[in-house]
């Protein structure tokens, strides 16, 4: 049984499906809830659940949800004690987390300077290396600008290559490089772009891996010594490096090679001190991992490890930053079965444009096995302003086929009318012969988009 012994009232800082999954969450331990909106969200339906509201701004999100003084002046008024940042906007912002706790506020999520150290691609690699993590081999540190030393690294770690900004994220300030030729332009280039989008033109170089697998691991861990995993997920069907459909565990994994990387990630959290729920991300490729990036807070994607798991990641994330201890150790961790899960976004399924609007209805599927995490109800206007993910339909089952099974009649029974969905695309998917035999690669769906 969880006791938190100081979050009395927790302010949302974020909006969708997210804030009314913390929302729930909150709920079930008997706290207290702030909702903080922007004018173009007054219709969230979280809003109508939570304690109190505040409006913290016009609809851009940097005047809202990026808006730190609003968001702190928010719980300041409405007497919260912690801040609970979800996925995107701020929550991987160390300044932020700093503001935050600096005002008084609990963080639910790491210490700003873990957030430092893993949002820069370059610091994250060292410490992973010094904790044991196996990581893609390539510049030891950031990639120099005398060409000659450049050129020796390429050519050390083999063609092809991949140049990649320390301060890089959402897929952007990265340039695969086939010819040795093309390296030093390309460095430029990248370092170039990286000065302008991240505001640090520091690059490194690293092999290119050309028929990974993405397969991340979740972790837990309560900042005092107490980490633990709860196994791995695939998400290899991307789209332009975003996630479309997860899984969990990952299908057809080396278990020699699963049970170490494991153990790895758990080791890593205790060598940083890490507090809250993360994920390491990983290439898996011909029976190895190789550690890309650390996400320092709560994945989109983190329901199909609770459907497996049977532990609620956001209920342990409050109780941590509630001060306890993880109410589980690893031996508490049984995988059961498989879980799916596949995100809905309001968009064009063939041309992928967004597709905002007035929902004019909306019914949920149901029947055992089925979760739906979403803020949608008939009637419920899309705004234009935000990402377009409205909704994730999520199954488990006893095994994948189950699963899988299941997912196929909860994408019949979905009804989103007077929008554009990508559910057609998940039927799509749950059908594709490729995506059931298990094990696709991360070029998978853009190859299978490009023959269509
Ligand atoms: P971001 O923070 O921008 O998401 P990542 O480091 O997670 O950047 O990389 C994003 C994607 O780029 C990966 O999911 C993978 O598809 C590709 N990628 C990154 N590094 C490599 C590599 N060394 N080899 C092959 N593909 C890579």
């Amino acid at each position: 049984m969880l006791k938190p012994q100081k979050l009395e009232k927790v302010l949302i800082a974020n909006r969708g499906e997210i804030a009314l999954r913390i929302l729930r969450a909150c709920k079930e331990m008997g706290i207290k809830t702030v909702a903080v909106y922007s004018t173009a969200d007054k219709e969230l339906m979280h809003l109508g659940l939570a304690d109190e509201t505040v409006c913290i701004g016009p609809a851009p999100a940097n005047l809202s949800y990026l808006h730190i003084p609003a968001i702190i002046a928010a719980a300041e008024v409405t007497g919260a004690t912690a801040i609970h940042p979800g996925y995107g906007f701020l929550a991987e912002n160390a300044d932020f987390a700093e503001q935050v706790e600096k005002s008084g506020f609990a963080f639910i999520g790491p210490k700003a300077d873990t957030i430092r150290l893993m949002g820069d691609k370059v610091s994250a690699k060292h410490a992973m290396i010094a904790a044991g993590v196996p990581t893609v081999p390539g510049s030891d540190g950031p990639l120099p600008e005398d060409p000659e030393t450049a050129l020796r690294i390429g050519r050390e770690v083999g063609y092809p290559v991949i140049i990649k900004a320390a301060g890089g994220g959402g897929g952007r300030g990265m340039r695969v490089v086939h010819r040795e030729e093309d390296l030093i332009e390309a460095a430029k280039q990248t370092r170039e772009e990286a000065g302008a989008w991240f505001s640090n033109p520091m690059v490194y170089l690293e092999k290119y891996l050309t028929n990974p697998r993405h397969v991340e691991v979740q972790v837990i861990s309560d900042g005092q010594g107490n980490a633990i995993h709860l196994g791995d997920r695939d998400c290899s069907l991307q789209r332009r490096h975003q996630k479309v459909l997860e899984e969990a565990p990952a299908p057809g994994i080396d278990e020699t090679a699963r049970a170490e990387v494991l153990a790895r990630c758990v080791k890593a959290c205790v060598d940083i001190n890490y507090r809250g729920a993360g994920t390491f991300e990983f290439l898996y490729e011909n029976g190895r991992f190789y550690f890309i990036e650390m996400n320092t807070r709560v994945q989109v994607e983190h329901p199909v490890s609770e459907m497996v798991t049977g532990i609620d990641i956001l209920k342990e994330m409050l109780s941590i930053a509630a001060g306890n201890k993880l109410s589980f150790t690893q031996a508490d961790v049984n995988i059961h079965g498989h879980s799916l899960e596949c995100r809905i976004n309001a968009e064009d399924p063939a041309t992928f444009m967004p597709s905002p609007g007035m929902v004019k209805h909306f019914h949920a599927p149901g029947g055992n096995g089925v979760r739906v995490d979403s803020h949608l109800y008939s009637g419920y206007k899309v705004p234009s302003n935000y990402d377009s993910l409205i909704g994730k339909l999520i199954t488990w089952g006893s095994t994948r086929d189950e699963a899988m099974a299941r997912m196929r009649n909860a994408l019949d029974e979905i009804v989103v009318d007077g929008i554009k969905t990508n559910i057609p695309l998940h039927r799509d998917l749950v059908n594709d012969e490729g995506f059931c035999k298990g094990g696709v690669n991360i070029h998978y769906l853009e190859h299978k988009l490009a023959n269509q």
